[in-house]
């Protein structure tokens, strides 16, 4: 039987992603891992950014400039992507590919733990419509009590890997990563500034709207 993730790449995303192979190429012969979020995944961020009007996206892993691509493409003509990378020569990847697909006026990036950068932002009262949590996984969780004090009321906060290809709900399964998501999307569905829910895409995306 087809899998239901080459279904909806070839229904929805094929013909409107012309960067995947190119970003794929540039992990390969920069000996980069290639975890950049699925097609499918990238087409819903595109979706979610342009469903909430959002003009102001802060995303946190940019790796090679995949998802980055795809919130670009979703923002208006003045809109922004700020995107947080530890990885010096992983951004200039990522902003060499955000130039080639046409989006590099749209993209500043932050060199160094996002965590600092975030609380950069707190101190200057940085204010942002929509985010993509796409780094570390032991500190989603402080990723997300960030972005909520980063965010405008009504921003969308997103953040990818989070049934981490099932594992989450293996009880036995006790690797780091694994915990670190479980007890992440525990936080999300029981804090009290967000209306949240995982969509089974890709690896999983959690869709929360802050209060
Ligand atoms: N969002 C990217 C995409 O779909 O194209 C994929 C991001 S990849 C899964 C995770 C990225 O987070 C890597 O590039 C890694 O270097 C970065 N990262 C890991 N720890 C980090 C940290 N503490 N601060 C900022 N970035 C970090």
């Amino acid at each position: 039987m087809m899998d239901v993730s080459q279904y909806i790449n070839d229904l929805y995303v094929k013909g409107h992603d012309n960067f995947y192979q190119m970003v794929s190429h540039s992990l390969t012969i920069n000996h980069m891992p290639n975890i950049s979020v699925s097609p499918e995944t990238g087409k819903l961020l595109y979706l979610l950014v342009k469903i909430a009007n959002a003009t102001n996206v802060l995303e946190i892993g940019a790796l090679g400039g995949y998802s980055g691509i795809w919130l670009c493409k979703a923002l208006p003509d003045d809109g922004k992507l700020t995107s947080l990378e530890l990885n010096k020569d992983y951004a200039n990847v990522a902003k060499n590919n955000i130039e080639k697909a046409g989006y590099g006026k749209k993209v500043t990036y932050h060199i160094g733990p996002a965590l600092e950068t975030l609380k950069q932002f707190i101190k200057q009262k940085r204010k942002f419509d929509f985010f993509f949590i796409d780094a570390d996984k032991e500190n989603y969780k402080l990723y997300l009590e960030y972005s909520i004090q980063l965010a405008k009321k009504g921003a969308l906060i997103t953040a990818d890997n989070v049934l981490w290809k099932g594992k989450v709900t293996d009880k036995n399964n006790q690797e780091n990563n694994t915990i670190f998501l479980r007890e992440f999307n525990e936080f999300v569905a029981k804090h009290s500034k967000l209306e949240s829910v995982i969509v089974p895409i890709g690896d999983g995306l959690t869709i929360a709207r802050v209060l």
